[in-house]
């Protein structure tokens, strides 16, 4: 009898406790998502320039340890224009998210500000390749992560598409410099020192 009491006094402070779990998949009762966590990978869109940011070098299709991914590169026709820094920009990409076990190793060795680990986890499907994820749904996952989260590169003058946008960070980081540096000395300043010393 003492112990039911006991179990129903613990069950009673709990309840009183703020809710740490939601009922999936009602949406009003969602938690928010930390901003550290990893849902799938998805690709990043150049607003400087309105391209993608891949290249499609293949280097996380090389490194993925579930070899899920796959894509091409072709030559950018921007580039030959002079409205592009990148020689190369990718033509077709494709990741299987049903075999993807995100680890992040793509969005590690990507050297091109490309690849992020999105907040997307939900995209469960019933037919046995129905999570192939091609180039606009990762870009449309990509998107939807950069205006969640204020996404900005990490390499920006490196990987930034625009001429323009990268002549004027350059300018900028010039200025900056040339504001740090101490103002020179008069030489009738020096020479009044060297005489107070002596
Ligand atoms: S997170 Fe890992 S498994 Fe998934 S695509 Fe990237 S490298 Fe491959
Ligand atoms: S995401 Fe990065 S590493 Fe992968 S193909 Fe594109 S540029 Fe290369």
């Amino acid at each position: 009898m003492l112990g039911n009491l006991k179990g129903l006094l613990v069950t009673l402070g709990v309840i009183r406790r703020k809710h740490v779990t939601a009922q999936y998949p009602d949406p009003k009762k969602r938690l928010s998502i930390d901003e550290r966590f990893m849902g799938f990978p998805a690709l990043l869109w150049d607003y400087s320039n309105d391209e993608h940011f891949c290249t499609g070098c293949m280097v996380c299709v090389r490194a993925c340890p579930t070899q899920c991914m796959s894509g091409e590169m072709i030559d950018n026709p921007r580039h030959a224009d002079g409205t592009s820094r990148r020689r190369k920009i990718v033509d077709w990409f494709e990741i299987n998210l049903n075999r993807c076990i995100v680890c992040a190793i793509c969005v590690d060795v990507c050297n091109f500000d490309a690849i992020e680990m999105s907040h997307e986890h939900e995209l469960s499907k019933y037919e046995r390749n129905g999570a192939r994820a091609d180039l606009g749904q990762l870009l449309e996952m990509g998107k939807k992560f950069q205006a969640d989260t204020g996404w900005k590169p990490t390499q920006p003058e490196k990987n930034t598409g625009s001429p323009e946008a990268v002549e004027k960070m350059k300018e900028a980081a010039r200025a900056e410099s040339e504001a740090k540096k101490p103002e020179p000395v008069a030489v009738g300043k020096t020479e009044a020192r060297k005489e107070e010393s002596e």
